[in-house]
């Protein structure tokens, strides 16, 4: 059996945003700059894209809408285009999470050597950031406040909707990355108080390499990419055309079949989880399991290596992961797990599933059988699992 179930870091294109996508990568191939009739077609199917993703996530206006080239083009142009702004109006602080995805998180880290103060907040155990922290750390000098949807890792849903709040009451500026979230969570940046909200459409069936930032009006930003006037001068670059009709065809029906994936998706999981549980002694779950994406599984192993048991599920057809795409392949534990307080040998034996509407019960009841046997298997000549059965 070949199992697809690392949702979280790509997924599948779908067939129908395909089709969608086709006749702007084949016979509209117009620039949508130019004014002659074939650029006027591909500007047209810019703009309703443009409306439809405003519409999906409760703007109020499509030219809140900025196209980019994915999530982490996104994350960089908020944090770096309204620190950039702000910073001669006297501010030079920025609050964020630990575990933020590398596309905040480096930013942050960059921004401080451009002379900002990055306070980090701390999740707790259950993967979840306290507004009530946010509200503390914000100073007369807070320029953004930037705390993810939900984590890439771990699944965990955060309190946007009360984080936004604060932010709103303080008039800080509030930016959300919320790659993880659009297509699984309702998502209404009016009611949520969300001033910046990026997204990526390949991590809902549309293709790679192309993304979104809401920035609500009247937000001080620069730009990232200086050039041509496309995107009202705010961003430049020709537009990926096919890209942006694929990123609102996925983007609506992802959101349309949300609420029926969901409840199959949290069914299926929690099947997992309870079964995984009760069936491999010192397992456990990481993170909130209520406030979580549908398809999110986190999980710890206690003696054994993450990559052995990623390399072994490969053989068994099941291809997953060990945490982010851009942590797996280094040999230090991901910085999320080690946000949640886990200690560095916990956090070694993780493993990552995260499912979409292609995975089946059948899968469930494979991953139920493989996993177990597969980490039996490698803690039967674990040096570090001995030595925990003995303590
Ligand atoms: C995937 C991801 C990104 C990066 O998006 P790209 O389109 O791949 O650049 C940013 N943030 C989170 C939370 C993600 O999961």
């Amino acid at each position: 059996m070949k199992i697809y179930a690392d949702n979280a870091a790509t997924t599948a294109l779908s067939p129908k945003v395909l089709e969608a996508m086709t006749p702007y990568l084949t016979e509209i191939y117009g620039n949508p700059s130019s004014l002659y009739q074939i650029g006027a077609v591909a500007k047209d199917a810019v703009e309703s894209s443009r409306e439809t993703v405003a519409k999906l996530i409760g703007a109020k206006n499509p030219n809140e809408i900025y196209f980019t080239s994915g999530g982490s083009e996104a994350d960089n142009w908020a944090i770096k285009g309204v620190c950039k702004a702000l910073k001669n109006k006297g501010k030079n602080h920025i609050i964020t999470s630990k575990f933020e995805h590398h596309a905040v998180l480096h930013v942050c880290e960059s921004m401080e050597k451009e002379g900002f103060e990055v306070t980090y907040l701390d999740v707790y155990e259950d993967g979840l950031v306290r507004p009530e922290d946010v509200k503390a750390a914000i100073r007369p000098e807070t320029a953004l406040v930037t705390i993810m949807y939900a984590n890439n890792e771990i699944g965990t849903v955060q309190p946007i909707a009360e984080i936004g709040k604060i932010c709103r009451e303080a008039k800080v500026l509030f930016h959300t990355d919320a790659v993880q979230a659009v297509g699984n969570v309702p998502i209404n940046v009016e009611e949520e108080c969300i001033d910046l909200l990026s997204l990526t459409a390949h991590k809902f069936h549309g293709p790679k390499g192309c993304g979104a930032l809401y920035v609500r009006k009247g937000v001080l930003i620069r730009n990232l990419i200086e050039g041509g006037a496309q995107e009202r001068s705010r961003r430049a670059g020709t537009e990926n055309v096919a890209g942006i009709v694929g990123l609102a065809k996925a983007m609506e029906l992802a959101i349309g079949s949300m609420e029926d994936r969901a409840e199959k998706l949290t069914k299926m999981r929690d099947r997992l989880i309870d079964g995984l549980l009760s069936t491999i002694e010192r397992s456990r779950l990481n993170g909130s399991r209520e406030h979580r994406l549908p398809g999110n599984i986190n999980m710890c192993f206690e003696g054994i290596e993450g990559e052995s048991l990623l390399l072994k599920l490969d053989l068994a057809g099941v291809s997953a992961s060990s945490g982010s795409a851009c942590t797996s392949g280094s040999l230090d534990p991901s910085h999320v797990l080690l946000s949640l307080g886990l200690p560095h040998e916990i956090a070694h034996g993780s493993l990552r599933l995260s499912f979409s509407d292609d995975n089946t019960e059948e899968h469930i009841d494979y991953l139920l059988k493989v996993i177990p046997e597969t980490v039996e298997y490698l803690r039967s000549f674990s040096p570090l699992w001995d030595k925990i059965k003995s303590e």
